[in-house]
């Protein structure tokens, strides 16, 4: 695609993008100046899909008007409330119906996933993470090794970027683990990297790990709704996801979880468990033996917050009504791209980009290093927020910026290289 300068070529791309219809399902932040703001922070939190409101609403009258019976015999009854997202989600993530569950919070199913998925042995119990992992991920690998009775400095193996480079290299994975994998139990990665942005090769890092006797587990906080995935082919063992940042459903929100479905079956497999977790037919019965559902659903614990699922629910729906992930990745490539081209085109001298360059590995977004003399990482971020831009900053030195293709126009990124731009040559 032939980028071109200039405000007018935005526009034109925005009145050309089938998806444009979209943005008006969501509500965007306004500025105190009344306009709204140049949102690029999807990564950390989605914006909130105007329909949520109808569909919270819809359970709290429900609990209103029929109390306890709302868990049966009327519209989405809250009973099965979360198999009404299993397609969709499932859909997102490349998954089957069965293997995919939305329950309780991102760190949490991690545990609970590691519960069943790793089972140390006295050869054969390291986990491989990234040396830079989300502190919550590094924290719940860390205690579940400590809580085997491993010191982290032995069973931590952590994946690092050669020196002066900021992304992983598969070769080097695949050296760490032809050298150590007889003692590797676990691998632990992301399916984009949230510092860089960095997309992992996830089909060849599952067949890496099997090929090993290593199971392999994804964090998708910052693909799923990100990038097309295709779980169930790809082998992994487990994977979970949040659903606030592009799944858009608010803060805090139910996270989700997929097992795989050879996995899933085995209801023997270790597993903390819950009522929730329990064959349906007999749930009911009070009885005090444990017998899983021979699915993902077999993990939950609890009931779940159904005013949390009805949220997932509005955002999940338009997920669908958008065709799913292939049109949105279409044009996702398309936003970032172009966000790239006006980056070396208007700031190259201020502005290093270290997300890679491949479409192929990356997603949506884009993490700018500062390189100004004149003005500092932080200083710049300040300056974008005083303008109307929202984005993120991440320690040590990088601005997160991630057009989102279900509410992000063209224009916004036109703007935000402009805001930039002027910033930089203050
Ligand atoms: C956002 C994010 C989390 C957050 O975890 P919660 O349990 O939802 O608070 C964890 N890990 C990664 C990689 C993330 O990007």
């Amino acid at each position: 695609m032939q980028f071109e300068a200039g405000q007018e070529f935005a526009r034109k791309l925005d009145r050309e993008d089938p998806l444009a219809r979209f943005r008006d399902e969501f509500s965007i932040p306004t500025q105190a100046n009344g306009s709204p703001e140049i949102y690029l922070c999807g990564n950390s939190l989605g914006l909130q899909p105007r329909r949520a409101r109808d569909y919270v609403n819809q359970e709290l009258d429900k609990w209103a008007a029929l109390g306890v019976k709302g868990h049966f015999d009327c519209d989405f009854p809250w009973m099965p409330y979360h198999e009404f997202l299993a397609e969709a989600s499932a859909d997102l993530v490349g998954a089957q119906t069965d293997e995919v569950v939305v329950m309780n919070s991102l760190t949490v199913n991690l545990h609970l996933m590691m519960v069943s998925f790793y089972r140390p042995t006295k050869q054969r119990y390291k986990i491989v993470i990234e040396d830079h992992a989300f502190p919550s991920d590094h924290y719940a690998v860390e205690s579940q090794l400590r809580y085997h009775g491993i010191d982290p400095a032995d069973g931590l193996l952590l994946l690092k970027p050669r020196a002066g480079e900021d992304l992983l290299r598969f070769d080097d994975i695949a050296a760490l683990i032809e050298e150590q994998g007889d003692s590797i139990a676990l691998m632990l990665l992301p399916g984009v990297q949230y510092y860089t942005g960095q997309v992992l090769p996830m089909a060849e890092l599952a067949e890496l790990a099997h090929r090993h006797g290593i199971r392999i587990g994804l964090d998708l906080a910052h693909a799923v709704g990100n990038i097309p995935l295709q779980l169930h082919d790809w082998n992994v063992d487990f994977a979970c996801w949040c659903s606030y940042k592009y799944l858009n459903s608010g803060p805090g929100s139910v996270a989700g979880c997929f097992v795989h479905r050879r996995h899933a079956q085995n209801t023997d497999l270790p597993r903390f468990a819950g009522w929730w977790g329990h064959d349906k037919q007999t749930r009911f019965r009070m009885e005090n033996r444990f017998q899983a559902i021979p699915t993902a659903e077999g993990w939950q614990l609890s009931n779940p917050p159904i005013l949390s699922l009805a949220a997932i629910r509005a955002s999940l729906d338009i997920y669908s009504e958008a065709g799913g992930m292939e049109p949105l990745r279409r044009k996702s490539e398309k936003l970032t791209a172009y966000l790239q081209f006006l980056l070396k085109r208007e700031v190259n001298q201020y502005i290093s980009i270290i997300t890679p360059e491949d479409p192929e590995q990356r997603g949506c977004q884009l993490s700018l290093c500062c390189d100004a003399k004149h003005l500092s990482g932080r200083e710049l971020f300040q300056r974008l927020e005083e303008n109307g831009v929202t984005c993120d900053w991440r320690e040590p030195n990088v601005i997160r910026v991630a057009p989102v293709p279900l509410y992000n126009r063209f224009e916004d990124i036109f703007r935000f290289v402009d805001i930039l731009k002027t910033a930089c040559n203050e």
